[in-house]
């Protein structure tokens, strides 16, 4: 008697002779996987799912945008080490290259028992699997004065767009001496070393056209990602520039005010030239349409990234509870796939590998000097466990850090034909 691992027969007969595996499928269907959102997550978990099920697996991708600009280098485009189209990317390579069908709507509400999404248009899409990777929403009310009117005065630039582009058209137009305040969000956010990331890149742009500028960073956290390493670059890049104000300096912000530019602390009022404000966070709102957030963010199974609330529903990156992983692209690329594998597992009988996931978050602090931190994660019964984890070291020298910062080129170059080819 010849054996056959199911893995064989999958691939002997195709997915649709798996009939076992997909008992409410008509003969001949394919099972259908819906993703929402074509970012990080998103983008890739629909390509792995259409090109490794190799067309057995019909799968639809809503985006609202027809381009996609990364949050990750935008801090690069920021201080002059990046065209902004440098950032963009469409999603072409989805739909021709891997079958996809790209849907560029709003997906506004998930029927959990018809599984069927509905769209702002009004069309619906019925699934066998959705995947949710929609990022964030903005609490804007959590900084006293701020608002999505204030938005234009104040950029977050921490979405996708051309937030980003008006807050380095500021930056720009600072008066000479002017004042920058910075306003990193609270815990949990996207990209921890995202904030200081960018005081870096921006303090490099003024020493350029505007050194006697000052910065202000304005916490409401006590510490941050990779503080020691940031800290030692500012001393040895914008020695003076740069004053980080933790709340036991500052006492707490207790509002913004767009008009006047000005930030009214326990310390101090700051008046500032350009400002950057970044509010607190939750998960993008088809999560808590769909029913799998609780409070802000979506609690996941570490194994399959499937919601704990709706096991049709897998939820990737920022707006999934993946602890220990932060919320990066890198985060969401790597959960992807394990999301990718269990859902073609179940919808196709194909093998799942036990979950493996990485992260490295790079940041780039003046010219040639990039710094990391990263690590390796296996799936635990409650969270993601770290197995190892690395940081830059204080004192590297320039070699290195100019190497760590060639890395991340070639990462952006990697994750996002991974995402989008
Ligand atoms: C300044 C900055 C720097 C960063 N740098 C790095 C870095 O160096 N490395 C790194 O790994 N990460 C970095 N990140 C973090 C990274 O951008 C995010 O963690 C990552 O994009 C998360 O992926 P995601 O799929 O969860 O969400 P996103 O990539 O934001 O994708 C969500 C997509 O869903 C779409 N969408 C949302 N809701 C709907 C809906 N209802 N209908 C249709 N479409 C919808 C949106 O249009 C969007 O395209 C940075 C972030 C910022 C802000």
């Amino acid at each position: 008697m010849t054996l056959i691992s199911r893995r064989g027969f999958g691939g002997l007969f195709g997915a649709s002779a798996v009939g076992l595996a997909m008992p409410s499928l008509a003969f001949g269907a394919r099972p259908k996987v819906v993703v929402v959102g074509g970012g990080a997550g998103g983008a890739t978990a629909a390509r792995y799912i259409a090109k490794d099920s190799k067309g057995a697996i019909d799968v639809t991708l809503i985006e609202a945008s027809k381009r996609y600009y990364t949050c990750f280098f935008s801090n690069l485009y920021l201080g002059g080490f990046r065209k902004y189209g440098s950032i963009g990317h469409n999603y072409y390579g989805l739909a021709v290259n891997n079958g996809i069908n790209v849907v560029h709507e709003w997906a506004e509400s998930v029927d959990n028992a018809k599984k069927s999404v509905r769209l702002a248009s009004g069309g619906t899409v019925s699934y066998d699997k959705l995947v949710l990777s929609p990022g964030i929403s903005l609490k804007y009310d959590s900084v006293p004065g701020y608002s999505p009117e204030a938005q234009s005065r104040m950029p977050h630039a921490w979405t996708s767009g051309t937030q980003v582009q008006l807050l380095r058209s500021q930056v720009l137009n600072m008066r000479k001496g002017g004042v920058f305040v910075m306003v990193p969000p609270p815990n949990p956010y996207r990209c921890p070393p995202g904030p200081y990331e960018r005081v870096s890149m921006i303090a490099h742009l003024l020493k350029e056209r505007n050194p006697t500028a000052k910065v202000i960073i304005i916490d409401p956290k006590k510490k941050f990602s990779k503080q020691g390493l940031f800290m030692a670059g500012w001393e040895k890049h914008y020695a003076g520039m740069i004053e980080w104000l933790d709340p036991e300096t500052h006492g707490g912000l207790k509002s913004v005010n767009p008009e006047t530019m000005e930030f009214v602390t326990d310390l101090d009022t700051f008046k500032a030239d350009a400002a950057c404000v970044v509010p607190a966070q939750r998960a993008g709102t088809i999560a808590s349409a769909a029913g799998v957030t609780d409070g802000d963010w979506a609690p996941i199974l570490p194994a399959t990234m499937a919601s704990k609330a709706d096991p049709n529903i897998h939820v990737l990156g920022d707006a999934s509870v993946a602890s220990s992983m932060p919320k990066s692209g890198f985060s969401a690329n790597s959960q992807a796939k394990v999301a990718a594998n269990a859902i073609r597992g179940e919808l196709t009988g194909s093998r799942v590998y036990d979950a493996r996931f990485a992260n490295t978050c790079w940041s780039l602090i003046a010219t040639n000097d990039g710094v990391k931190v990263g690590a390796n994660y296996k799936a635990g019964p409650e969270k993601i466990d770290v197995v190892d984890k690395f940081v830059s070291q204080g004192g590297e020298s320039s070699d290195v850090r100019k190497t760590t910062y060639e890395e991340s080129i070639g990462w952006y170059a990697g994750i996002t034909s991974d995402m989008f080819s």
